[in-house]
């Protein structure tokens, strides 16, 4: 189904996305980091918001709602376990529910862990998902409220996608990124060739996003947890799998 999809740079580093259906013109933001700019850019290429999309309740994901809604009489979809912390939420979603933007269907997933009713939305049809701040290029999202099992299976559960699926997230620390997975990966040639292409890409002032999860797979450490190689290098051969994800995540927090 023909999905198109809109990068909205906002803030430092934030993006939210303006998802549209070619054919119905429906229209979707994913998160509202910046509600002056999104309603600037949707305004600019003529797309009318019809719904609002919060990944998960940060200031930076959910705090233009309400500018937009009053802007647009955009209607708010959000995870049922955050609606509380965002406020005005039209519909509740939990994990297994369907959305859809025109003619595109988009699962909802539970990947908490970030937050913990953090949601990412998978469009199957499109191979495309949006992470928010779970599942970053070439990272994850620091912890603050799940704990490692958690946090683990919400991976899982991103990985697992098909390999073509673009991944969409929710900042631009892909160069930063990087340069942590090299500490703890160093010979995986599929990240040092990813860190040198987004190295270019950001010299150019353009986004890293979207990336795959094919390529997040093969470079991203926080999907790597049962790589031999890595854990070998953390001295973890024999650690269980949350162990792995805890210790690259409290690493990560000190770089
Ligand atoms: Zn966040």
């Amino acid at each position: 189904m023909p999905l198109d999809v809109h990068i909205i740079e906002c803030l430092e580093d934030n993006y939210a996305y303006l998802l549209r259906c070619a054919n119905s013109g429906r229209t979707v933001i994913v998160d509202t980091p910046d509600p002056d700019k999104i309603l600037e850019e949707a305004g600019k290429i003529g797309w009318d918001i019809d719904e609002i999309w919060n990944t998960h309740h940060h200031w930076d994901h959910a705090g233009g709602n309400d500018k937009i809604r009053e802007a647009t009489g955009a209607k708010v979809v959000a995870a049922a376990s955050e609606a509380d912390k965002i406020g005005h939420v039209d519909r509740m979603v939990s994990h297994g529910d369907y959305l859809r933007v025109g003619e595109n269907e988009a699962e909802v997933l539970d990947v908490g862990g970030h937050t913990s009713g953090h949601v990412a939305f998978y469009f199957g049809g499109a191979d495309t998902v949006f992470t928010g701040d779970t599942l970053f290029n070439l990272g994850c999202g620091r912890m603050f409220e799940g704990d490692p099992e958690q946090f683990l299976t919400s991976l899982q559960r991103l990985k697992h996608l098909p390999g073509a699926t673009s991944v969409y997230c929710g900042h631009e620390y892909t160069v930063k990124n990087g340069e942590f997975a090299l500490t703890v990966d160093p010979d995986n040639t599929l990240l040092q060739a990813y860190v040198q292409m987004a190295k270019e890409k950001r010299a150019r002032n353009e986004p890293t996003v979207p990336s795959t999860i094919r390529a997040e797979r093969g470079a991203n450490p926080f999907l790597r947890w049962d790589d031999p190689v890595l854990r070998s290098r953390l001295n973890m051969d024999e650690a269980r799998d949350a162990e792995v994800f805890a210790e690259l995540r409290r690493r990560k927090d000190a770089f």
